[in-house]
């Protein structure tokens, strides 16, 4: 036996380790399972080029819980370790790594984050040990297994011992304050999170199996009996879809992937884009478009980052433009520099690169899909646009792409490209400023109205809903000038779309100053602005809108950004229609029944948009049963 002390000034370091090696202790067996994925293969390659000429047999990896001597180990049949590799690679190496980490980064705040720099993995596990061993058997013909064990000061000791297979145990003393890693239960949790991928099996312990009875018994029913056996519990899948080359992958194994990947859900995804760059950096992954909702946020932080199979984070926001976090699935790259802070991460030229080939490849897919079935897409625009209409707001390269596959759906249910739309509508929809008005509506129920009387003059209306709309909307005139867009309940047909000839009104100026009271008197005032305006006779004697540029600013609010000024009060237009018949006759008509009339006409207008309410209503209700 050998004893020994680790190389290094700072005295202590275990402590300062355990507190700031990472902020999430559970990692400790990521880092020595993938050690032990990585010694498994390097004796792959070692074997592939002839340096090693044994028996590389099987290479799984094993997790192996005994709760009973509270240890927790991880053994391989890797590569292995002499004494003399033991000293260089934990010893000196490792340490000199712990030490830099240390000496540059005691006491200082985030530290946490950066250690991923230092190849420290192997003594992340004292995080949870009191004491570590490493029972090792090089790959050299006639090794001598030894066997390393500190107990997390800088003393060790190296023992030879007996050991018949080759490679390496990590043996760990797990402490009585991280006695949840006992549990086979949380193993089997973390190996999940971090190690479904990894490219060498993984065991941890045995599972039922249900199989049919090798000695064919049968049940009551006569029915070949189904008996338990116990099988390994491998817990990774060592050829996930991503590593696979496309051609090689039907559209029925995307899906069988996204649901090895989300389990629980159980809504397919659109489509799927299978990433593969090796240059100028390395990534690989599918990204899944989901079907997206309205209520965004719970979809987010689903795509999974990999390093070489080893699951990093599910939080990929410092790689991936905002817009792109609401995609599915898996990216795997080992140039990005994990465990690092997340300003340097955003900062990375790597990172950046990565971040613009992703966006890039997202809009030639969609483009590309667009092109070669184009009434596909268009059955999808609707689970699209959400995500199409953030890129357009996040991104000004995706919004470039997105120009061309951007469709608006029209209440006749056609759809048409910005451009095509445009061109549509310019005919009919043109205003006397050459503005190309483009109406729209977000609700096609509650806007019935409207839109039947806007179709009546030939107009189009387009269905422009979702959370995104006021914004994208402002963001589309902006970069076209020649256009304006119009919610049809925003104003009257004539206003919305500004001819010049405008019809003469019956009513004098006088007329209007007679009636104006009356119907101030059938509403509140604060909330209602009466206006009288010449309409043709035909459309409704009054009719209730919203200013567009007071509801874009109340939306704006609503979906966060837009709003200088303040909470903005409710407010609308009440529109009497100075060419309607009914109007004109309560110009003739005796102050009472002027009163009673102008209250029925404006009411009957707000129960039109549903603004009439409680007492007003019940009023209403109970003043036309008396008619009847
Ligand atoms: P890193 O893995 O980042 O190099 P570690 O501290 O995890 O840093 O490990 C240090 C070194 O110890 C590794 O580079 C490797 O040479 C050696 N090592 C660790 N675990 C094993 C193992 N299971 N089998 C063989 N060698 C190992």
């Amino acid at each position: 036996m050998k004893t020994g002390q680790i190389q290094v000034s700072t005295e202590n370091i275990f402590p300062i380790i355990k507190k700031f090696l990472y902020s999430d202790h559970e990692i400790f067996l990521r880092e020595l399972v993938s050690n032990a994925v990585d010694a498994s293969q390097k004796l792959k390659v070692l074997s592939s080029t002839g340096e090693f000429k044994g028996e590389l047999g099987s290479l799984e990896v094993n997790v192996i819980l005994d709760k009973e001597a509270k240890t927790l180990t991880i053994s391989d049949r890797g590569i292995g370790m002499t004494a003399e590799e033991i000293d260089k690679y934990i010893n000196q190496i490792a340490f000199s790594g712990a030490e830099e980490f240390v000496k540059q980064y005691e006491g200082k705040e985030g530290a946490e984050n950066i250690i991923g720099h230092f190849g420290l993995g192997f003594y992340s596990a004292f995080m949870v040990a009191e004491k570590v061993q490493i029972r090792t058997l090089g790959r050299y013909e006639g090794a001598q297994a030894v066997q390393w064990e500190s107990n997390g000061t800088t003393e060790y000791t190296i023992t030879e011992i007996e050991k018949a297979d080759r490679g390496t145990d990590i043996v760990l003393f797990i402490t009585e304050e991280s006695a949840e890693f006992l549990e086979k239960a949380r193993i089997q949790g973390i190996l999940d999170k971090y190690c479904k991928f990894l490219p060498i099996p993984v065991v941890f312990g045995t599972k039922t199996e249900y199989i049919d009875s090798p000695e064919g018994e049968k049940d009551d029913n006569g029915n070949v009996k189904r008996v338990p056996v116990d099988v390994a519990n491998q817990v990774n899948n060592t050829t996930p879809a991503w590593t696979k080359a496309p051609i090689d992958l039907k559209d029925e194994d995307y899906k069988n992937f996204y649901r090895e990947l989300y389990p629980m859900t159980f809504e397919e995804p659109l489509f799927h884009i299978h990433l593969n760059v090796d240059y100028p950096f390395n990534l690989t992954g599918i990204l899944y478009f989901p079907k997206i909702k309205e209520n965004v946020e719970i979809q987010r932080n689903k795509i999974n980052l990999y390093s070489n199979q080893v699951f990093i984070t599910d939080s990929v926001a410092e790689i991936v433009p905002e817009f792109l976090t609401l995609l599915h699935g898996v990216i795997d790259s080992p140039d990005i520099p994990l465990n690092v802070s997340r300003s340097y991460l955003q900062a990375d030229g790597n990172v950046k690169k990565i971040s613009a080939h992703i966006t890039k490849k997202v809009a030639d897919k969609l483009a590309e899909m667009y092109k070669k079935d184009r009434a596909d897409f268009e059955k999808k625009w609707d689970d699209l646009k959400l995500f199409i209409e953030y890129g357009t707001l996040s991104d000004e390269k995706f919004a470039e792409k997105s120009k061309s596959f951007t469709l608006i759906k029209s209440t006749d249910a056609t759809y048409h490209t910005f451009e095509e739309y445009v061109e549509k509508v310019k005919p009919l929809q043109t205003d006397k400023d050459n503005k190309v008005v483009i109406l729209y509506t977000h609700d096609t129920e509650a806007h019935f109205g409207f839109v039947k009387a806007a179709k009546d003059r030939g107009y189009d209306v387009a269905i422009l809903d979702g959370p995104l709309v006021p914004h994208w909307i402002q963001k589309m005139e902006m970069s076209n000038e020649n256009v304006h867009f119009a919610r049809v309940d925003a104003d009257t047909l004539d206003k919305l779309i500004k001819k010049t000839d405008e019809i003469p009104s019956k009513l004098t100026k006088e007329d209007e100053e007679k009636l104006k009271p009356v119907f101030e008197g059938t509403v509140n005032t604060e909330k209602f602005k009466v206006e009288f305006e010449s309409m043709s006779s035909s459309e409704a004697p009054i009719i209730i809108t919203q200013p567009e540029f007071i509801r874009r600013m109340m939306e704006q609010q609503r979906t966060g950004g837009g709003g200088f000024f303040g909470a903005f009060p409710e407010t609308y237009q009440l529109v009497v229609n100075s060419n309607h018949p009914k109007v004109e006759e309560l110009l003739k008509a005796d102050d009472v029944v002027r009163a009673d009339k102008a209250k029925q006409l404006s009411d009957l207008a707000l129960l039109s948009q549903g603004l009439l309410k409680g007492e007003e209503l019940n009023k209403f209700i109970e003043r036309s049963i008396e008619l009847v």
